[in-house]
């Protein structure tokens, strides 16, 4: 049996049974998954996660689904690790990357998805669905596939084209709507209202934002169970900020950390589709809609269903919000490549530019253990990276390659030269001990 005990509206705290609902009858609030922790934390402990499964499903326990699907692809777990050259290039101590492109569909909208999928087989539901702006539409897309489901996803039809194309090869149907993010979800609202489908983020939105926790989970874990200073989150509907703090503060409720986590967490825009930060900088309560403009489409939702909170959550930990330009994004996306070998979206290039601003700014501080959330793989949005490559071209012959260098100003030496460890790994230390440096 899952722990979920109830749905509670976040609003009036009106309690309803755990089915396909997500708003208060009352007062239209936003309903939460409630969990009986006393007993879950009987059953959890260190070790015993630790033995689980190298997935999310190892912390089953804290998510609200009874039994997983088979033929359930493998979300999750994914690596956690030190970014000593962005750090030394940023001017953090200890900079990690929780690096969520290496998910089935390379996001973290796997994550959500699965807990959702779950869910729905558990509810009856034959067809999942979801209003997208890509990401989510790959992963349900994908994860139907696997568990044998049909699937209906709806995207603004200005998505990247590689979204679509690694939406429809799964085989379910892809609906482009003509008109931005906001148009589709009130159109999947509707159509939720008219159609039996567990639509993932409208009616089964309770359980598939519990999805998210289980970044705070693995990363707490991965740190060898210690809560980080500060994590670096980015902002669509809010969702996944507050549910990094919902996890670190449900590990203190299980015991399995013994103190309560004191996590500033702050949350990263685009400058085209900033309506959370914008709102936090002016100290407004409420988050005023704004018309998307940005090539972080995944991240481009101009009326975020979870700004408020994600706001309230950022003042409580003592985070700031930030937003960056599409230059800045891409020179984000560049310095987390050039630096650590990961080739994020735009959406992770949004996190690595604001975290460069927030260090600045004297808000990430450098003594920090930070954490920042990179959530999808830039092969998903290459035309925000197209222009900006150049190629050496040169004939097959050795004189052309050598002449097609000089005339790119490329000293073959001096390139190596540079490429040197900023902060030697342990290997390179005593490489360079034996040569007496
Ligand atoms: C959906 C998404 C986010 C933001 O998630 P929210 O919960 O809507 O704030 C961040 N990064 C990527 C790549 C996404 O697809
Ligand atoms: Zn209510």
């Amino acid at each position: 049996m899952a722990d979920v005990k109830a749905l509670r509206c976040r609003e009036c705290g009106a309690e309803y049974e755990a089915g396909a609902l997500y708003a208060c009858e009352w007062c239209f609030g936003p309903l939460e998954c409630v969990y009986d922790y006393g007993h879950i934390a009987d059953r959890i402990d260190r070790a015993a996660i630790e033995r689980g499964p190298a997935s999310l499903w190892r912390y089953k326990a804290l998510l609200p689904v009874s039994t997983v699907p088979g033929g359930a692809l493998h979300t999750g777990f994914t690596p956690l690790f030190r970014a000593r050259r962005l750090g030394a290039e940023l001017g953090l101590r200890e900079l990690y990357v929780k690096d969520d492109t290496r998910n089935p569909t390379n996001s973290f909208k796997d994550r959500v998805t699965s807990v959702a999928l779950a869910k729905a087989v558990e509810l009856g539901f034959g067809t999942i669905a979801c209003a997208s702006t890509g990401n989510l539409a790959n992963a349900v897309a994908g994860h139907a596939a696997s568990a044998g489901l049909q699937s209906f996803v709806f995207v603004p039809a200005s998505i990247e084209q590689a979204k679509i194309t690694a939406t429809g090869i799964f085989g379910g149907t892809v609906v482009a709507v003509d008109g931005n993010y906001d148009d589709v979800n009130r159109l999947c609202a509707e159509v939720a209202g008219t159609h039996p489908w567990a639509f993932v983020n409208v009616n089964l939105r309770p359980y598939y934002s519990e999805g998210s926790k289980s970044l705070a989970f693995e990363t707490v874990e991965q740190l060898g169970w210690r809560a980080p200073d500060h994590c670096i989150v980015p902002v669509g509907s809010g969702s996944l900020l507050t549910k990094i703090k919902k996890g670190l503060d449900e590990l203190h409720k299980v015991w399995l950390l013994e103190e309560q986590p004191q996590t500033r967490i702050s949350g990263a825009q685009a400058a085209g589709c900033a309506p959370v930060a914008h709102a936090w900088e002016q100290g407004w309560d409420i988050v005023k809609p704004v018309r998307p403009e940005t090539i972080a489409k995944s991240i481009a939702i101009g009326d975020p269903a979870d700004g408020v909170y994600a706001i309230d959550v950022v003042n409580e930990t003592g985070g700031a919000f930030a937003s960056v330009t599409d230059d800045e994004i891409v020179e984000g996306i560049k310095m987390l490549a050039r630096t650590e070998g990961v080739f994020a979206e735009t959406a992770g290039g949004v996190t690595v530019a604001t975290l460069a601003k927030l260090v600045a700014d004297g808000v990430v501080r450098s003594d920090e253990c930070v954490v920042a959330y990179i959530t999808g793989h830039g092969l998903k949005t290459l035309d925000a990276v197209q222009g900006e490559i150049e190629t050496v071209k040169t004939t097959p012959r050795l004189e052309d390659f050598t002449a097609a260098l000089e005339a790119h100003g490329i000293d073959p030496r001096a390139e190596a030269a540079g490429r040197a460890p900023v902060m030697p790994f342990a290997s390179a230390a005593s490489r360079f001990a034996e040569n007496g440096d």
